[in-house]
C-alpha cells in the first residue's frame, strides 16, 4: 500500500501520478484540511476536492475545480453584492452543498469524503488528515485573516509575519490515518507546502510520530526547484514561517526527522551534498509535473526510490 500526505495543486499532481502507475486500489491519499473554509454558509475543502477531482478524473484543465463548470451562481451572488472572489462553479457547489447537508445531519468529515469519493467512482482513500475543524490564519502587518483570504482575496501580496492553525493543537488523525501511515509499504510526502500543507498534516497530534516511525519507508519531493517554488507563493509562507533559505536542501532539512529519501531537481545537483549531510538520501530527476505523463513518469521514480 502507498501512503501520499498531499496538499492541493501540487499534492494532486503527485496523488495522481502514483495513481497512474501504481494504481488506486492501493493508495490512500492523507490530506491537508488547513486550508478549509466557510462560504455562503457552505463547508468548502478545496485540498480534498482537488485530490478527489483529480483521481475521478472530472478535475478541470486549470488545475482545480470540476471540468467544464459554469459560474451561474457566482455571478448571480456577485449581483446581489456578495463576495465572489473565491471561484464556486455550478457543478462544484453541489459537491459543497451534499458535504454541508451531511455534516448538518451529523456525519463526521471523513464520513462525508468517503460518500463523495463512491459517488465519484474514486477507488483510493481519500482521508481528511481530521475530522476536527482545523483553520490555517495568516498573520501580516495590516491583521490576521483566513488561508483562502490570504491566498485567493488578496494574492498573497503581503508578506507574512506569522502562522498559526487553529484547532490543531487539540485535532485528532481522522480514523484510519495512523493506521494507514503504520501499514504502508510507502510513504510519499507530496510536493507540497511545507508549512501550510504538509507542516498541518505533520502537525495533527500522533502524525509526525507515526510517519518519523516509518521514516525508511518515506520518501519526499520538493516543491523547490532553483531556489523557488514551482508555483505558488511558498516562499511567502516560509518566510512567514521563519525560514530564510527557499532551497530543495531546506525541504529536506524540515523533513529529515520524517524522511530518509527526498527527490529533488536534476538541476539542483549542486544541494545533494548538503542533503546528504542531514543524513537524507538525495535522488535527482525531472520532478516537474505538466501533465499526465510527466506525473507518472515521476511516480515510477518515487515508488522506485525506496528499495
Ligand atoms: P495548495 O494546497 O493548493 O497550496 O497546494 P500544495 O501545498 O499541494 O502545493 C503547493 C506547492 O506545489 C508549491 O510550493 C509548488 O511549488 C508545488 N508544485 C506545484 N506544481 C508542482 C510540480 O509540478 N512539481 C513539483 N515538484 N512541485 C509542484
Amino acid at each position: 500500500m502507498i501512503v501520499a500526505l498531499a496538499g492541493g495543486t501540487g499534492g494532486s499532481k503527485m496523488v495522481h501520478g502514483i495513481a497512474l502507475a501504481h494504481g488506486q486500489r492501493d493508495l490512500v491519499a492523507i490530506v491537508n484540511t488547513g486550508d478549509d473554509g466557510d462560504l455562503f454558509g457552505l463547508l468548502v475543502c478545496p485540498d480534498l476536492d482537488i485530490n478527489l477531482y483529480c483521481l475521478a478524473g472530472v478535475v478541470a484543465e486549470r488545475g482545480w475545480g470540476y471540468a467544464d463548470d459554469t459560474f451561474r451562481c457566482l455571478e448571480g451572488l456577485a449581483t446581489y453584492g456578495r463576495d465572489a472572489w473565491f471561484g464556486l462553479g455550478d457543478r462544484d457547489l453541489a459537491t459543497h452543498i451534499h458535504r454541508t447537508l451531511m455534516i448538518q445531519g451529523g456525519a463526521r468529515l471523513s464520513e462525508v469524503v468517503d460518500d463523495l469519493r463512491v459517488h465519484l467512482g474514486v477507488e483510493a482513500r481519500v482521508l481528511p488528515m481530521s475530522d476536527d475543524p482545523v483553520r490555517t490564519i495568516i498573520a501580516t502587518a495590516t491583521g490576521e485573516r483566513r488561508f483562502q483570504e490570504y491566498l485567493v482575496r488578496d494574492g498573497a501580496r503581503e508578506e507574512i509575519t506569522s502562522i498559526r492553525a487553529e484547532g490543531l493543537a487539540d485535532a485528532a488523525p481522522a480514523p484510519g490515518v495512523l493506521e494507514a501511515i503504520a501499514a504502508a509499504d510507502l510513504i510519499v510526502i507530496a510536493p507540497s507546502s511545507p508549512i501550510v500543507s504538509i507542516g498541518t498534516i505533520l502537525g495533527v497530534p500522533g502524525v509526525r510520530d507515526a510517519v518519523a516511525a516509518r521514516r525508511d519507508r518515506v520518501v519526499g519531493v520538493s516543491p523547490i526547484v532553483g531556489g523557488a517554488a514551482v508555483e505558488g507563493p511558498a516562499e511567502k509562507f516560509l518566510r512567514g514561517a521563519g525560514y530564510t533559505e527557499c532551497s530543495a536542501r531546506q525541504m529536506a532539512e524540515i523533513y529529515a526527522d520524517v524522511c530518509s529519501t527526498f527527490v529533488i531537481h536534476e538541476s539542483d545537483e549542486a544541494e545533494a551534498a548538503g542533503i546528504e549531510a542531514l543524513g537524507v538520501r538525495p535522488v535527482l530527476t525531472d520532478i516537474l509535473m505538466p501533465d499526465r505523463a510527466a506525473r507518472e513518469r515521476l511516480a515510477r521514480v518515487v515508488i522506485g526510490a525506496v528499495g
